[in-house]
This record gives structure tokens, sequence and C-alpha cells, in this order.
């Protein structure tokens, strides 16, 4: 649209020429022309400007659908038909200690070595279940069985090792140029994008959820992980993260989703869950709920209020995610924008 502008402008100036007769009035037209010329050149770098601007904001747009990490949903009945069923909990678990997918992982392990049918010594010297370079596993060896050996023939030391390679390699922001790290070749990166899509048709993108409270609640009294019980004084695995707020405080759908669960759960009071496809989230010790059992939830919707029930020192929100049905850090869900940044 913008060149139809300058064409219309050019039309314009054209008018102005037959005017010209004496050369006062001459030298009134070659400024007139140079004024005219200036707009037409300003005109034209305005055009190109937000062409481009226009141009490298769609470009940016898809950049950022296309990297970000992700972890996948429940295998599909192709994975399940085609991954050893003594693999596919290795692969699982590795999705949840190193925020890999796990399907990645399968089509890595399918590509190079079908699974451990192939584990010759490549041509380029690669070893092993996931065919590391020697020198790279070195570099990236986990002894994911812990028998004090690493062992790149053992499938948990193999599988654990590629999902820390892939974990280094930037999988969380950049998953495409993380498995490009791993062999470099674009139609490695595409087939093994393909076997993940085929192995789990869920891809939950991490970063993108909201927070759940209002943005003055932000600190995070206790994290995802391994602690001390504030009540019981023993060690034990908290699986989710507690903000404190006051009684009442609205309590918000971190992603769209339905409910799945209104009312009280033993130790975490009146809670919520929401089911967002392959993942779930967990919003306990509420004081109230507002929203029906089945009923669908928008991100950012009020869906309860901040209290103290069930087994808890003060009002806070207890928040967890689960995918696949195991508990997973919370943080890695929240978008960096959201109130937590
Ligand atoms: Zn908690």
């Amino acid at each position: 649209m913008n060149p139809m502008m300058v064409a219309i402008r050019v039309g314009a100036g054209d008018k102005i020429w037959p005017l010209a007769s004496s050369g006062k009035e001459r030298e009134n037209f070659a400024l007139r022309i140079e004024h005219v010329l200036v707009i037409i050149v300003g005109l034209i770098l305005v055009a190109l400007l937000s062409c481009f601007l226009i141009f490298s904001s769609v470009i940016s747009g898809l950049g950022n659908g296309r990297n970000q990490g992700f972890r996948s949903g429940a295998p599909t009945a192709f994975a399940v038909a085609d991954i050893p069923p003594q693999f596919l909990p290795v692969f699982l678990r590795a999705q949840e200690k190193y925020g890999v997918s796990w399907a990645v992982l399968a089509a890595i392990c399918r590509v190079e070595t079908e699974f451990g049918k192939n584990v010759a010594v490549s041509e380029a010297g690669a070893i092993g279940l996931m065919q590391f370079m020697p020198a790279t596993f070195e570099q990236y060896k986990q002894d994911g069985d812990s028998d004090g050996v690493y062992d790149p023939h053992n499938p948990r030391d193999a599988i654990y090792s590629a999902a820390n390679m892939l974990k280094a390699g930037g999988f969380s922001t950049d998953p495409r140029g993380a498995i490009f790290n791993y062999n470099h070749a674009r139609w490695y990166v595409n087939k093994i994008m393909d076997f993940a899509a085929q192995y789990s048709s869920m891809a939950i993108p991490v970063g993108n959820g909201l927070w759940p409270l209002p943005a003055q609640h932000i600190r995070i009294e206790s994290g995802y992980g391994t602690r001390r019980h504030p009540i019981r004084q023993r060690y034990h695995f908290h699986d989710g993260i507690d903000i404190p707020a006051p009684v009442g405080t609205p309590v918000m759908a971190v992603q769209d989703g339905r409910v799945d669960w209104n009312r009280e759960k033993g130790e975490y009071g009146l809670c919520v869950v929401l089911d967002h496809g392959g993942c779930r989230s967990l919003y306990a010790h509420l004081s109230g709920i507002t929203v029906k059992s089945g009923e669908a939830v928008k991100a950012g919707q009020v869906i309860g209020f901040v209290g103290s029930t069930g087994l808890s020192t003060g009002p806070h929100l207890h928040f967890s995610v689960y995918v696949n049905g195991q508990p997973s850090n919370p943080e890695e869900w929240l978008a960096a924008s959201s109130g937590n940044s």
C-alpha cells in the first residue's frame, strides 16, 4: 500500500510542471521539485522501513513459536508398539530429570540404533545406544543407574547422558538447535522431530504459564524438591512451590484447561486441579473455589481464593504441575515475563 501512496504523490507533483514560465518561477519551481523529491525519497524510506519492521516481526513471531523448549505428553499407540517396554520409563524419567522431551530422546535412540538393535561402532566412531562420539560422551556422561560406572551401552547411562547434552545445548529455549548439536544435519533434526511427533502428539511448551496469583505475591517461600517438612520436621519431596498470600487473594488458572477436581484432597485441603491436556496444574490450601467440575477455564481466570486448608502452616498457595502424572518443577512452566521475573 505504501508504493501506491508514493505514486499518488508523484501524480500531484506533475501538476506543478505547466505553471513554470518566468525565471523566478523556474527558480521557485526548482525549489518545489527539490521538496517533492525529498518527500518522495522520505516516503520510499518510510515504506521500506515499515515493510522491514512487519517482516522482521513476523519472522521473530514464528521464531518464538518454534524456539521454545517442550516436554511430551502421553505416549501414542505407535510409541507403545515401537518403543521396547523396558526403555519407555527411562525416557519418561529422563524428561523429568533434565526437562528434555522424552519423545525426542526416544526418537534419537530409534534413529541412532533402533533401540539397541544396531549398536556397532559407526564409521565416524560413535559408540553405544545413543551413538556418542567418545569425547562427547566424556563431556556429558551421566551415571543414570548409579552403579559407579559411566557406560554408553547401559540404557539409563546413555539416555540420561543424551538428555544432559540436549539440556546443555539449550533445549529449553531452542530444541531444534540442541538436536542439531547432537548430529549436525538439518535432515536429522527434521527426522527426529517427525518421530517425536509420532511418539507423542502432545508437545507441552515450557515457560508459557501465567503466574497464579496477583503480581505483588511473587515470593516463593518453599521451592520444588526435597526439603524438611515444616510441620512433620522430616525430609520429604515437595512436589510444588509455596507462595504466601493473604486469605482471599484470587488464584488464577495458569493456562487454558478444564476443571478436573474442585474439592477437598487430603493434606492439600480444598483444591482445584486443571487438566491442560498432557499436563495438569494443582492449586491447594484454598479457602474457596469458583469453578465447577468439568468446566472449561481460560488462562488468567479466577478459580478460587488463597486459604490455609489441609496441612498448612499459614495462608499460602501450594502450586504443582504434573506431566504424564509425574510432578514437574512448576517454575519451568511459568513465563519469565509474569510475576516471578
Ligand atoms: Zn507446598
